[in-house]
């Protein structure tokens, strides 16, 4: 009997713990005693730092493309209950409810949309998923077929100013004047409104890089209403807090991530965002047999006490280390404590225009073109797995380059 190890969710930490596991269950030469399975919503590991982009092209990679050469199975469905005493995970797939034991378990579902309990939220639009990049662009067309004509119909009105309320808000309108261009129409001019509850946009940057923000967003035209959040949401438009109303017919949801609610099966601590706490070696305290990697995972980074964010940079790493010490715990091997350490963030701010910040007090390093050639560096290139399969395969050991230096 083979040993099963079961990995939910295919995105950029599932994907690299599965390659890891094979990778690692090769070099343990024990590839025939181990099975590895992962479940997903569906075929892709969507590239979701890029769902904000002009063009949704070339946003998904086939999984199958890489899991089928390398006997990976996968499962299209929703992981809906874990029993961890049991060692159970129930699956809801098109042919029914379906129920895999496992001997080892990745959780790495990832993270979802804030929600935000106020009347109408079903008309606000976000980026959070492909569906949902995609609903919105079709309502782009449809605006852009009436010349975005009509009362709210050139307003966007973004909320929350995180580093993806600073993409959209930054590229929205470059987006919709490419779907009018698309269309054979000229482009016009559109008003963006950015709001934020705190009492300033990028308060999470360091000084220089948030005066760099503004002074950006300022340039672009962009109106900022800063200490009010979203009160209410119609087809007609966006009402804030302080009782103002904004004729809109495009609101886009930007209020940050929490983990996904599949943390909620596991006892122990969890963070602000639903973010399981994990060991060194990744693992629960309470669970010792499972990992959890990505977005739903709170790592300890370094001893000023700074943790894992939500970001790529941690999801592929996690996920290179989860898959092996995944299949180093199924056949009693040493594990490997998680030793990322560095920290950099890298934002689009539209045309020409991008910003990298390095270390945990998001310190601005670069700016203007050369930061958003960076950007684009990082999302269109650094952040997919390599085309040919074994080649991925080898980049899957968990080892970490000097991010500052390398702009990963
Ligand atoms: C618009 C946007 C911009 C971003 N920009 C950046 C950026 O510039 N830089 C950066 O580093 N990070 C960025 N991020 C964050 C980054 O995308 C995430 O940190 C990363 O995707 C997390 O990887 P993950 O594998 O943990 O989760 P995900 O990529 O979310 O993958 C989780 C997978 O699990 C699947 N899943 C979820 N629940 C279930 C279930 N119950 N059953 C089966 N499958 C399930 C999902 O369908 C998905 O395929 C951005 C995110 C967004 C939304």
């Amino acid at each position: 009997m083979k040993k099963q190890l079961l990995i939910i969710g295919g995105g950029f930490a599932g994907f690299w713990s599965a390659l890891s596991a094979v990778r690692q269950s090769r070099e343990l030469r024990k590839e025939d005693e181990l099975e590895v399975t992962v479940i997903n919503m569906d075929e892709y590991l969507t590239i979701r730092p890029r769902l904000y982009e002009v063009s949704l092209e070339g946003l998904r990679v086939e999984l199958n493309k890489y899991f089928k050469e390398l006997n990976i199975k996968l499962i299209i469905g929703k992981a809906e209950i874990i029993d961890p005493e049991k060692n159970l995970v129930t699956v809801a797939t098109e042919n029914g409810s379906r129920m895999l034991s496992y001997d080892f378990l990745i959780l790495s579902s990832g993270s979802v949309l804030k929600a935000i309990n106020i009347p109408g939220i079903e008309h606000t639009f976000n980026v959070d998923t492909f569906n949902g990049a995609q609903k919105l662009e079709d309502h782009l067309v449809e605006l852009a077929a009436k010349n975005f004509e009509g009362e709210g119909a050139a307003t966007f009105v973004i909320a929350g100013s995180g580093l993806t309320g600073l993409e959209v808000v930054t590229v929205i309108e470059e987006k919709a004047n490419k779907i009018l261009a698309d269309c054979g129409k000229s482009p016009i001019g559109f008003n963006v409104v950015l709001i934020e509850k705190a009492d300033q946009v990028g308060n999470y940057y360091g000084s220089e890089a948030q005066d760099y923000v503004i002074e950006t967003l300022k340039k672009k035209g962009i109106t900022i209403i800063t200490q009010v959040s979203l009160a209410g949401v119609s087809l007609e438009g966006a009402t804030l807090s302080n009782g103002q109303f904004i004729p809109s017919q495009t609101v886009i949801s930007t209020v940050g991530l929490v983990a996904s609610s599949l943390s909620s099966f596991f006892k122990g601590e969890k963070d602000k965002q639903g973010r399981l706490h994990v060991n060194e070696n990744l693992q629960l305290e309470n669970h010792k047999n499972v990992i959890a990697a990505g977005d739903v995972a709170h790592v300890p980074i370094d001893a000023e006490g700074n943790s894992s964010i939500m970001a790529c940079q941690f999801s592929m790493f996690l996920g290179k280390w989860s898959g092996h010490n995944a299949v180093n715990g199924l056949f009693s091997q040493p594990l490997k404590p998680y030793n990322y350490t560095d920290y950099v963030t890298c934002v689009d701010l539209g045309q020409e225009d991008g910003m990298l910040t390095t270390g945990w007090e998001r310190k601005l390093a670069v700016s203007g073109i050369e930061g958003k050639n960076i950007k684009m560096e990082v999302t269109t290139k650094l952040i997919y797995p390599a085309e040919d399969v074994q080649t991925a395969l080898e980049d899957s050991y968990p080892s970490v380059p000097n991010v500052s230096e390398s702009a990963v």
